[in-house]
């Protein structure tokens, strides 16, 4: 048994903070949370006076297999299998020392992020654990089409997702409009039909999988609900030139319950893309509008595709939900950890330090729930209760 004592600890839910916690991890495990400082007889004490104890966070959407750089699409095509994989084994050991335990891998080539999941499974110290999609289902030549999951057409689409239900995928991630990234497509536009999508959820569900659908259009992100995706990425409403919030659809949103990952968070060094930069205030707008109507928002990142975005950016997701959309920093954190577990369908063993779960802890130095920037201050980390970092 070992006990870790610190000054707090938030156990992933929004109410108040233990003052003065011992957890007690057994087996890779939370066996219990005290509060009191009381350390049991025998236990072996990790002593983090100034720390405050959290879940471990969850980013729901990264990409491990881009790399960062300011041409992580380039730098993938030129890349081997074998290359790419040992760059995505350096993002999930550079995820975990930023606190970051579990990871939801939005877009590979050639089913490598599944390869490194589990290679990564028996070895909790290497990475965190990482969920995966596989190549995203896009139509030819769209977005992201280069990394190999062009499908057409109903049939077609169908079968793309059985194939991916096949490799045990753990999520299926669908391009409903263009995206940035790629050039010829067109982030306003719908890529798909109804008809498709519906197929590509009635399909993944039969499976058992989740579906989430990338999307920035209003037709998109309207065609992905209405068509049964359980999450929407991005979830932007952009038009050619703005953003253009739809009433209609964010109220659709909320009565569906459809979960909004918003790939929040940069490194604060650099300016934003500059297609980006002009539409900033209105995306802020935009999630205080969801917000306010009541629709689930899970923070995450979209690490790995440009440089203001390293795998270890999640932290800063949660900073930028404070300082730029006002969410008080509970709430944040409760975004970035129990919430993004639910999303991920892993709530029965991440998001939360409670008995019975799996014991990923992130300590840092200081109270992020006064002052977010403290996450940034990583004190320990712990993957099923191993630490670390
Ligand atoms: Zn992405």
């Amino acid at each position: 048994m070992r006990a870790t004592r610190a000054a707090r600890l938030f156990g992933g839910l929004a109410p108040a903070p233990v003052e003065r916690p011992i957890l007690l991890v057994a087996d890779g495990r939370t066996a219990a949370v005290r509060a009191g400082g009381e350390v049991p007889a025998g236990a072996d004490l990790v002593d983090l006076p100034d720390a405050t104890l959290l879940p471990g966070l969850i980013d729901a959407h990264t990409h491990l297999a881009f790399d960062a750089s300011a041409d992580p699409v380039g730098s993938l095509a030129s890349a081997s299998d074998s290359d790419v994989l040992d760059r995505m084994r350096r993002a999930a050991c550079t995820a975990l020392a930023a606190g970051i335990t579990t990871v939801r891998d939005l877009g590979d080539r050639g089913y490598l992020a599944l390869r490194l999941r589990d290679e990564l499974a028996g070895n909790p110290t290497a990475g965190p654990l990482v969920l995966a999609s596989g190549p995203p289902i896009t139509t030819p030549g769209g977005h992201c089409w280069y990394l190999g999951g062009e499908a057409t057409g109903v049939d077609g689409i169908r079968d793309a997702v059985r194939a991916r239900a096949e490799h045990g995928v753990d999520v299926i991630k669908v391009m409903a409009s263009g995206g940035e990234m790629t050039p010829g497509t067109q982030v306003h536009l719908a890529q798909f039909g109804l008809d498709e999508l519906r197929a590509a959820a009635e399909e993944a569900h039969r499976f058992g999988l989740p579906a989430t659908a990338h999307a920035h259009s209003g037709r998109a992100i309207a065609d992905a609900v209405a068509a049964g995706f359980d999450s929407i990425e991005h979830c932007s409403f952009m038009t050619e030139d703005g953003v253009e919030p739809l009433p209609d659809v964010i109220e659709a949103i909320v009565e569906s319950g459809v979960v909004v990952c918003a790939t929040v968070g940069v490194l604060p060094t650099g300016a934003p893309p500059p297609r980006i930069a002009p539409r900033d205030e209105a995306f802020t707008a935009l999630f205080r509008q969801m917000k306010r109507a009541g629709v689930t928002i899970v923070c995450s990142s979209d690490a790995g595709i440009g440089p203001q975005k390293p795998h270890s950016v999640l932290p800063h997701s949660v900073i930028m939900l404070v300082e730029t959309q006002g969410w008080s920093a509970a709430e944040a954190l409760e975004a970035a950890t129990s919430r993004a577990a639910r999303l991920c369908r892993v709530d029965d063993r991440k998001g939360r330090l409670a008995p019975g779960l799996d014991a990923d802890i992130l300590a840092v130095t200081g109270n992020p729930l006064t002052s977010p920037r403290a996450l940034l201050d990583v004190a320990a980390v712990f993957r099923e209760g191993h630490r670390t970092h």
